[in-house]
């Protein structure tokens, strides 16, 4: 981001709002209210590493408190600034209210390069950060509720939950304090790979309504699609194997930092993350052709392109060169408010940030809900399930014998059916369902009302109207 001429990250939200309020009849004060970012806290804190003190920059923005919690990633990388960490609090208000999670809206972010520490000295500087915030609040099971995103992961968030429990020691819900913790640390099964199953449950539903697969001139289904994606970390990386192994999709193409891989014949995603993982990109990968300057291959032809890295990679600059008819925004903010401009009037058809890559959230949410009642999904339910199916087996066998139908149920169908729901399955309907649900209210809005032009903007008016809702109820 950061272009010449175009607006900041932020800017972009608030344009893409803005289209999008103008098409309601809010108070304008109660659009103001929503629009803008309660608060935003920094810190700066001095860790001792290798001898010396190094000064630490972080922030956390509360963009919305109509629900609490508020909840959202902490972000690791050099570029985080308060203008991205406000922008993307902002995203993660407009995305609960749209998939139904119960939250508020925020986002944190620490200015480091986490590839130049060892795992010792970012547990330090973590548990460091996580401190100056739970002091404040901003860390907490009841007020703030944060997650990972870029450049953090599980590890980093058992060191906050840790951190939280220490300073709480009579807290009973302390481990709800922060969600994409470990299995063993109070996490949840499915949580790791959640956002890339969201955006594999997005295009499915996606592909389910004829009218949807028209408007982007696509025919057919996922299966022998090809598909570019931008991005090979966990959300890119698991979105890209679902698709090709459950849907059907061709991989033709993944961006990294160091250039593109691409083979018109598909890629074989898990074999080029174990080529990332040992040579730390993707140069040199054999079975695909390589060329250093990734962002071009953005623009090659494929049928649907997955931004799953960065903010304003789609960009006013490039837009107009962009073939794929079908963008499902993985990231948060891929495309600027001039590129989706630019997309729109082509016909390029965007699955929005907000609704695409909810899957995360929707996930923590479940965590969340599993810490707060301190017992695994499906724990009391799954063996009484399985009791009551074996029921209706063994009926039916006995039925078919006592009239002698020489029909006998399979040994798969038994299976099947008899097997009760695990955690993991529970939290996989649980996503589905919300994924399919959310996706359908943005499609009655787009189909329905014929100012609303694009899924975005249908997005923005689910979403806001519920935002809306709840500042209401409380009265303001
Ligand atoms: N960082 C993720 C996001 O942008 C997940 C947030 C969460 O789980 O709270 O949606």
């Amino acid at each position: 981001m950061g272009r010449v001429n175009e607006p900041s990250f932020r800017e972009s939200v608030d344009l893409m709002f803005n289209r999008a309020v103008a098409l309601m009849d809010l108070p304008p004060g109660l659009e103001e209210k929503i629009r803008v970012c309660n608060s935003t806290y920094t810190v700066r804190f001095g860790v001792r590493l290798r001898g010396q003190i190094q000064t630490f920059t972080g922030y956390r923005s509360v963009h919305s408190e109509h629900m609490e919690p508020v909840k959202g990633g902490i972000r690791y990388a050099l570029s985080v600034n308060q203008d991205e960490v406000e922008a993307l609090a902002a995203l993660m208000t407009y995305k609960c209210a749209l998939v139904e999670a119960p939250f508020g809206g925020s986002k944190g972010g620490l200015r480091i390069d986490p590839r130049q520490y060892d795992e010792h000295e970012l547990e330090l500087i973590t548990r460091r950060f996580a401190y100056e915030l739970a002091k404040r609040d901003l860390i907490h099971p009841s007020q703030n509720v944060p997650a990972p995103d870029m450049g953090t992961g599980e590890r980093e968030m058992a060191w906050i939950a840790d951190q939280y429990a220490r300073m709480n020691t009579t807290d009973i819900n302390a481990k709800a304090c922060v969600t994409g913790k470990p299995l063993n640390a109070g996490g949840i099964s499915g949580r790791v790979e959640a956002t890339g199953r969201g955006v594999q449950y997005a295009l499915r539903e996606f592909f389910r309504d004829p009218r949807d697969i028209e408007k982007a001139g696509l025919t057919g289904t996922l299966d022998g699609k090809r598909i570019i994606v931008q991005g090979l970390g966990n959300v890119g990386y698991h979105a890209a194997k679902f698709l090709s192994e459950e849907d059907g999709a061709r991989i033709v193409g993944i961006i990294e930092h160091d250039g593109a891989l691409y083979n018109a014949d598909g890629l074989d995603v898990e074999a080029v993350r174990g080529w990332i993982v040992k040579h730390g990109g993707v140069t040199g990968f054999p079975d695909a052709t390589h060329s250093i300057d990734g962002a071009a291959c953005l623009e090659e032809k494929c049928d649907i392109l997955i931004p799953a890295a960065m903010e304003g990679v789609i960009h006013m600059g490039n837009a107009k060169r962009i073939k794929a008819p079908l963008i499902i925004e993985a990231a948060n903010g891929p495309v600027t408010a001039g590129a989706d401009e630019i997309l729109r009037k082509k016909g390029t058809v965007i699955i929005p940030d907000m609704y695409a890559n909810a899957g995360g959230v929707t996930v923590s949410y479940f965590e969340w809900v599993k810490n707060l009642s301190h017992i695994r999904f499906g724990r009391m339910q799954r063996r009484q399930e399985e009791a009551r199916h074996q029921l209706v087996v063994d009926e039916l066998e006995k039925l078919s014998k006592a009239a002698a139908i020489p029909y006998t149920l399979s040994p798969e169908f038994k299976q099947k059916y008899l097997r009760g729901a695990d955690e993991l399955e529970l939290v996989r309907s649980g996503l589905d369902d919300t994924m399919r649900i959310s996706y359908q209210s943005m499609r009655d809005i787009w189909h329905d009302r014929a100012d609303v032009e694009d899924l975005r903007t249908a997005a923005y008016l689910a979403s806001i109207t519920k935002v809306a809702a709840s500042y209401r109820a409380k009265g303001l």
